[in-house]
């Protein structure tokens, strides 16, 4: 059997482990030193940004970040449906009310016109939220200027979620560079990674100094342990803040060889009719952080679970996409917006996508074996007919790329 091909494993370069040796050496290895400092430096600087402020996760960036926008008790939040849980659950920690909002079918993320409907219904019933937090997936950037253009109407400040996001652009400006705060993840299975970690960032220095501060258990200024606010411990250790460092030296190498994954799977099933890749917007350059197909049920006859299975079969890992969190017990009840007309677009992309591995460091012979085993299992799926008749969306995925 051959080597385990895993859906987005950690790959480290040539200088994380020298960055690393010096933290023994100058035995910084208490969590604040001189690596985490020039870490945000070196995120902030290359997304053009004032400031950053490392942190423990991704996680604990959003929920800093509505602290610091003032979200309270009861307060309302928006946020993308289609999206890991972890931009949500912060809501959830301060006792704010999330509201879901449908992904559009040009680019998968938030939908400028359900924003816009959500917002008209909120200021009508003067509720409008503290915040929205807008996911950008897979590697593609969502509409910023547009909901922007929306949300500045009402005067609500975006998060923006670049997590999965780190490496793209939108009309040549880098993704993480639009919300008036904005998250990203370095957690193992992202694009870069510290093992574990994140960063808030924005272009308010003085604001981003009050996260500082509640990351390391909110101390006062005082020659005691002196504490009048609510703290956190948040912050991101020196020595994971080295390899982040490295990682940051390679970013770019990584977009293109993550890109490189997609195209090649993209071009070695072109012929086949109802299997498409996830639309690349106009304007937009993906770091295609996760390889992403849609299977159209009424072309093929296979599920995305059925041809998970048959990876696995073969060692190889792959994973249905995002399931929304409108659909999530634990958001049971929750309000939500779907993109125009009856249903919503993101339940079907959960149905019908899946990842396929992406890792930057796949070999050719890796993503051969890929390949042949979905090839030959929706050519087989082919011949057997179509049993769904529904098709996956009016309109074809691919209609804006
Ligand atoms: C990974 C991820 C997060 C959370 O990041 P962690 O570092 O794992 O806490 C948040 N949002 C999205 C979209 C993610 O993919």
């Amino acid at each position: 059997m051959n080597k385990r091909i895993f859906l987005s494993p950690p790959h480290l370069g040539l200088e994380e482990f020298s960055l690393v040796t010096e933290a023994f050496a100058s035995n910084w290895i208490a969590p604040l030193g001189p690596h985490v400092d020039a870490f945000e430096k070196e995120v902030a600087g290359y997304l053009g940004l004032a400031d950053g402020v490392a942190l423990n996760s991704g996680t604990s960036a959003i929920h800093l970040g509505l602290k610091l926008l003032d979200v309270n008790r009861d307060d309302t939040v928006f946020c993308s449906s289609f999206t890991f849980v972890g931009s949500a659950n912060p809501i959830l920690y301060e006792g704010a009310k999330p509201v879901f909002i449908d992904s559009e079918p040009g680019n998968w993320n938030m939908s400028v016109s359900a924003l816009a409907l959500a917002l008209e219904d909120s200021a009508r019933n003067n509720r409008l939220p503290k915040a929205i937090v807008v996911a950008s997936l897979y590697g593609q950037s969502a509409d910023f200027p547009s909901l922007q253009e929306v949300a500045s109407r009402y005067e609500v400040p975006i998060i923006e979620d670049a997590a999965e996001s780190l490496g793209a652009t939108f009309h040549g400006k880098k993704s993480g560079s639009f919300g008036q705060l904005s998250i990203l993840s370095f957690n193992g299975n992202k694009i870069i990674t510290t093992s574990g970690g994140g960063m808030l960032l924005g272009n308010d220095a003085k604001l981003l100094e009050k996260a500082r501060f509640w990351s390391t258990q909110a101390r006062d200024p005082a020659p005691h342990y002196q504490h009048s606010e609510v703290g956190y411990n948040y912050r991101l250790s020196n020595v994971l803040a080295a390899i982040g460092r490295g990682q940051m030296r390679i970013l770019d190498q990584r977009v293109i060889q993550r890109r490189g994954v997609y195209e090649r799977y993209a071009q070695a099933f072109s012929d086949i009719e109802g299997f498409e890749g996830m639309p690349e917007a106009s304007g937009a350059v993906s770091s295609r952080w996760l390889s992403v197909f849609t299977i159209d049920p009424s072309k093929l006859s296979i599920m995305p679970i059925q041809l998970i299975e048959k990876l696995a079969l073969h060692n190889i890992e792959a994973r249905l996409i995002w399931k929304p969190l409108h659909l999530q017990p634990l958001f049971k009840n929750v309000p939500y917006y779907r993109h125009e007309g009856a249903d919503s677009f993101c339940d079907k992309l959960f149905e019908y996508g899946l990842c396929l591995p992406s890792g930057s460091a796949l070999t050719m012979e890796e993503q051969d074996l890929v390949i042949e085993v979905v090839r030959e299992n929706l050519l087989a799926s082919c011949q057997r007919g179509v049993r769904h008749g529904r098709p996956i969306t009016s309109e074809p995925l691919s209609q804006n790329v």
